[in-house]
């Protein structure tokens, strides 16, 4: 077996701080041209830590990057009703520029008619229908953060997708369904495995491209990985690990991420881009 030498590495906190400094410059701009200075409006329903932890983050470098946040908070117990009534009234306050409601929910929330009281004008996570059905058709509209903090990875190292495989790993609404999408745009050759797919070892050694988004530790061994191929890792677990055997992978890889340090950046980056973006488009400005 031909090993290639060890993998560049695809440094998502550079890329980030970049997108971040730029989204930073324009959120200062559109308060000094119009007097309004863009808004966050972050909602957590439940006590889970991680989500807690996440939210908090998300409100630090909003804070940073001169962007204003609000945050709603509702307990465990809050219905679907209750949370979709605090999404609406967000989604129909003119100081409001952009909603995130932290994924997931509790079981008992119906997490898809929550995600659908935001307004598209305002969905800067990318999670409603509308956003995908944009995303997917090519058409303008707020990218799911994560897939589209991919996409810039891979253009920021100068991937060539046009007639390459790529393999996504997941297909959840959030991610694996919109990274392929976007890929597809690219026009790369997509495939899409999930917990269903027979030999997905076989199928990931014939990806030029391959994306992990799964959320099991490790679970794409070194040997699945092609020679050569780009090895995007969005998986995350506790202990900073991701669905990739790191290590073991990058000695195939041509271009890799890392975990933390490389797609987990990129999510936060676009969150905020994309909220600068809305609050100039419903100021009627543009950027
Ligand atoms: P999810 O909704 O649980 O989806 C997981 C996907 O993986 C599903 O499509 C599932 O297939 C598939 N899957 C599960 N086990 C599999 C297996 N053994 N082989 C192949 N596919 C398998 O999770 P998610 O919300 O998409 O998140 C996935 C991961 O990304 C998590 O680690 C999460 O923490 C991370 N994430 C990171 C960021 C970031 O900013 N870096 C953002 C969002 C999510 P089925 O559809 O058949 O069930």
């Amino acid at each position: 077996m031909t090993l290639t030498s060890t993998a560049r590495l695809m440094d998502g906190t550079a890329v980030a701080a970049r997108i971040l400094e730029a989204a930073t410059r324009d959120a200062a701009a559109l308060a000094r041209d119009t007097g309004v200075t863009p808004c966050l409006a972050t909602v957590l329903v439940g006590d889970d830590p991680a989500s807690a932890t996440y939210v908090r983050m998300k409100q630090n470098r909003c804070a940073k990057a001169g962007i204003r946040s609000r945050h709603v908070a509702l307990p465990q117990s809050a219905t679907t009703s209750e949370v979709v009534e605090a999404v609406s009234a967000l989604s129909a306050d003119p100081d409001v520029h952009g909603i995130l409601v932290q994924h997931p929910a509790p079981a008992a929330v119906d997490e898809r008619a929550v995600f659908e009281a935001i307004d598209p004008a305002k969905d800067v996570d990318g999670v409603t229908l509308h956003s995908f059905a944009a995303l997917s058709f090519g058409l303008p509209g707020f990218q799911s953060c994560t897939p589209g903090g991919v996409m810039r990875l891979l253009r920021e190292y100068g991937v060539e997708l046009a007639g390459r495989h790529a393999v996504v790993v997941g297909r959840s609404p959030i991610l694996g369904k919109p990274i392929g999408m976007l890929l597809l745009a690219g026009d790369a050759t997509v495939t899409y495995c999930h917990s269903r797919t027979v030999d997905l070892p076989e199928i990931t050694r014939s990806a030029d491209v391959l994306v992990a988004a799964v959320g099991r530790p490790e679970l794409i061994r070194g040997g699945w990985v092609k020679s050569g191929a780009v090895v995007i890792d969005a998986g995350y677990s506790p202990g900073n690990v991701g669905d990739v055997e790191f290590e073991a992978a990058a000695r195939r890889a041509s271009l890799i991420t890392p975990v933390p340090g490389g797609v987990g950046p990129m999510t936060i980056a676009v969150l905020l881009e994309q909220t600068v973006r809305a609050a100039a488009q419903q100021l009627g400005r543009s950027l």
